[in-house]
This record gives C-alpha cells, sequence and structure tokens, in this order.
C-alpha cells in the first residue's frame, strides 16, 4: 500500500464517502467516523505527507495553514468553550492511518494527560 491508498486520500477522491465540513485547495476536513468526543473533526492536508515527522522545510506553509484551518474549523463548529488538537505520529503515537491529519475533538470536558 502506498501513502496514497489510504482511506483519507480515498476521501479526499470521493472514491469512499464522509461528512465534510472544510474544504479549500490545501487541506479538507470531514467528521470522524468514530468520535470520540460530541465534535470529532479529522483535518488532512489535501498532499499525502504520511505522518508530522515526514514533513519538511518545503511544507512550511502547509503546516501553518492547517493549524490556522483547526481554528476555523474549530470555530465554524461552534466550540467556543475550547476544544483539543491532537495529531498522533507513528505507532507509538497512536496513529492508525499514515496521512497526516488533526484531530479536533471538543463539546465535552477533555482530561489531561490523555492514556
Ligand atoms: P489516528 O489513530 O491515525 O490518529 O486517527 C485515525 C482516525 O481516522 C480515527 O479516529 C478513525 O476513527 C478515523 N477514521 C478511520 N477510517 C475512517 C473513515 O473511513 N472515515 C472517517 N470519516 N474517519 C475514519
Amino acid at each position: 500500500m502506498t501513502d496514497q491508498d489510504t482511506v483519507f486520500s480515498k476521501i479526499i477522491r470521493r472514491e469512499i464517502s464522509a461528512d465534510i465540513v472544510y474544504e479549500d485547495e490545501l487541506v479538507l476536513a470531514f467528521k470522524d467516523i468514530a468520535p470520540q468526543a460530541p465534535v470529532h473533526i479529522i483535518l488532512i492536508p489535501k498532499k499525502p505527507i504520511p505522518k508530522l515527522a515526514d514533513a519538511t522545510p518545503e511544507d512550511h506553509a502547509l503546516m501553518g495553514h492547517l493549524l490556522l484551518k483547526a481554528k476555523q474549523v474549530a470555530a465554524e463548529a461552534g466550540l467556543d468553550n475550547g476544544f483539543r488538537v491532537v495529531i498522533n505520529n507513528g505507532p507509538d503515537g497512536g496513529q492508525t492511518v499514515f496521512h497526516l491529519h488533526v484531530h479536533i475533538m471538543g463539546g465535552r470536558q477533555m482530561q489531561w494527560p490523555p492514556g
């Protein structure tokens, strides 16, 4: 399997369906299929970077765009009382889909530290 073949790349290509909440030329955001909070949105770059550790200086502007869009998506989801942003990186980080993604979660009190 190449990084092009993850479920997230299939969602970008509309080969599998998703509840999309935001899209522009660089990023796509959709509801997580197994939400861990009342609001749980996945935000991805369309560029198939497998994980954060694979981002390069070439991705500088894209990474900034991604984080600013996380803020926008959270606001548009009504998370005015706060939210959590998580990037799982690699096996020990709990990553299961190897297309870089940001979890945006809210709508309940988050605990710290996470498991
Ligand atoms: P990770 O564990 O890699 O950080 O997070 C992957 C996330 O993608 C999980 O929260 C999982 O529920 C979500 N996910 C996996 N497959 C699909 C899918 O086909 N559609 C959607 N909407 N979310 C998915």
